[in-house]
Order: structure tokens, then sequence, then C-alpha cells
């Protein structure tokens, strides 16, 4: 089916959510806590968009709105507007340290708005990116602790986890930089607990910490790795080589 999109055509199926629709056509729509390695959150509400059916309109989150009809979609429609900016000033009251929240509340013009009350002196807007990415690994070392404005992402009693293997994929999917994770050449300090880090054997290039190493192993059954993937290519391009070039 076609929908169009700020007036442009764009081919879809029935049931593609919004948001990959618009990005696929080179439609910008602005997100913090969307990650294509992730399935859909819809929990930051930024990618709000507004979608025309049968001459009404209705503002939707696209990163979960699933197309069903063909309709008309704005993203950047009077209505949008407004309640993106009411969106991002909230976050940013959230979240008053990310440089990330400032540059969007600047780039789409969110009017000051003072009855929000500052919550938060951090860079955290809860969007639970982490948590997700965190659990995909089936570690889940981290979750949402305590209710309303006390409410963040933490450890266990805010304890360094036992479980943790300190792969810094939390870190890497937070989208305002509320993570801590320092790296000495050695070592990986993440939650409050360090790490120590394993090099390549071949190049030097970290590969990991020994314990998300070891952890990668017992779920895959094989050995840990010693060498990172570029190295491990080459050799394995080295050994088809030599295989294959001698008969
Ligand atoms: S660093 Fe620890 S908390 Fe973060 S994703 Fe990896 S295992 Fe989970």
């Amino acid at each position: 089916m076609t929908i169009t999109i700020n007036g442009i055509p764009c081919v879809c199926k029935k049931g593609e959510f919004l948001l990959q629709v618009a990005r696929r056509n080179g439609i910008e729509i602005p997100t913090l806590c969307h990650h294509d390695a992730i399935a859909g959150q819809g929990c930051c509400r930024l990618c709000i968009v507004e979608v025309v059916e049968r001459g009404r309109g209705k503002i939707v989150v696209s990163c979960v709105y699933p197309v069903e009809h063909e309709c008309e979609v704005f993203t950047d429609s009077e209505k949008v507007r407004r309640q993106r900016g009411m969106i991002l000033r909230l976050l940013e009251k959230r979240a008053p340290e990310s440089p990330e929240i400032k540059a969007l509340c600047e780039k789409y013009h969110a009017p000051e708005i003072d009855r929000f009350v500052k919550v938060d002196g951090g860079k955290c807007v809860l969007c639970g990116l982490c948590v997700k990415a965190c659990a995909e690994l089936s570690v889940g070392a981290i979750s949402t602790v305590n209710r309303g404005v006390t409410k963040e992402i933490a450890t266990p009693y805010h304890e360094p986890s036992s479980v943790c293997v300190g792969c810094g994929s939390c870190a890497s999917v937070c989208p305002t930089g509320a993570i801590e994770i320092t790296e000495t050449a050695d070592t990986r300090t993440i939650w409050g607990k360090t790490f120590q880090l394993v090099h390549c054997e071949r190049c030097g290039k970290v590969i990991g910490t020994r314990e998300e190493l070891a952890y990668a192993s017992k779920k895959s059954g094989h050995e840990p790795d010693a060498l990172c993937a570029d190295c491990r290519r080459e050799v394995m391009a080295d050994v088809m080589a030599r295989t294959y070039g001698a008969e």
C-alpha cells in the first residue's frame, strides 16, 4: 500500500511501523528511546506524528504505530510541533544535564514552560532502553527501581551487580549519555564495578571484559574469543587461501 508522509508517497507493508516507513524514505522524525536493534518502546513519545484518516487527524507515537490503512501523515504539523515542544520540555525537566535534550529543544524550538517542575538533576529520561538491552543479553543486571519522582535505573540495592558482565551495551544504547562508563588501557568501570579488559592476541585491540567473553563462551559452547572480529576474519581468509590455493 502507499501512504503519504509530508505529501511524499511512501510504499509500505500493512503492519509496518510508521517511523520505519518514514526513515526508509529519508523523512526525519526525532527519537530518543528508539533503537533499531531493540523492539519498539513508545516511551519518550518524541516521535509523535499526525495521522489523517478519512479526514480526521490524530496524534500517534510513530515507533509503535502500525500502518493499517492508506493515510496521510504529517511529521511537523502545528499540533505535532506544539505537543513535541511540551514533551521536550518535560524531558528537559527530568534530565536537565543532558546536552542531547538541550540540543533537541533548540532544534525543534520547544517553548519555555514554567509550570513544569524539575524532578531530577541528572541525564536519565527513564526511557528503559538500557534495561531492555541488558535483558536481551539475558543478563538482567539493571532495572527500574522506586516510583514517581524517585524512579531511576539501578542495580539491585545500588550495589555492584554480581551478574553484570561489564559489556557496556546499556551505556552504548543510552540516548542521553546517562550511564557512566570509564576505561583505562586494561580496565572498564561501570555500575560501580571494575572489570579487566581482554585484548586481541594478534592486534592488541580490546575485545571485551573477561566476564563478558566467559559469558558469551558459556552461551555459545565455544572457547572464549582470543582474537577480535577483524583478526578472526583475516585468519580465516588466510586458512581458506592456503587450503584452496594449494589445490
Ligand atoms: S554492562 Fe552490565 S548492566 Fe550494562 S548491559 Fe552489560 S551486563 Fe547489563
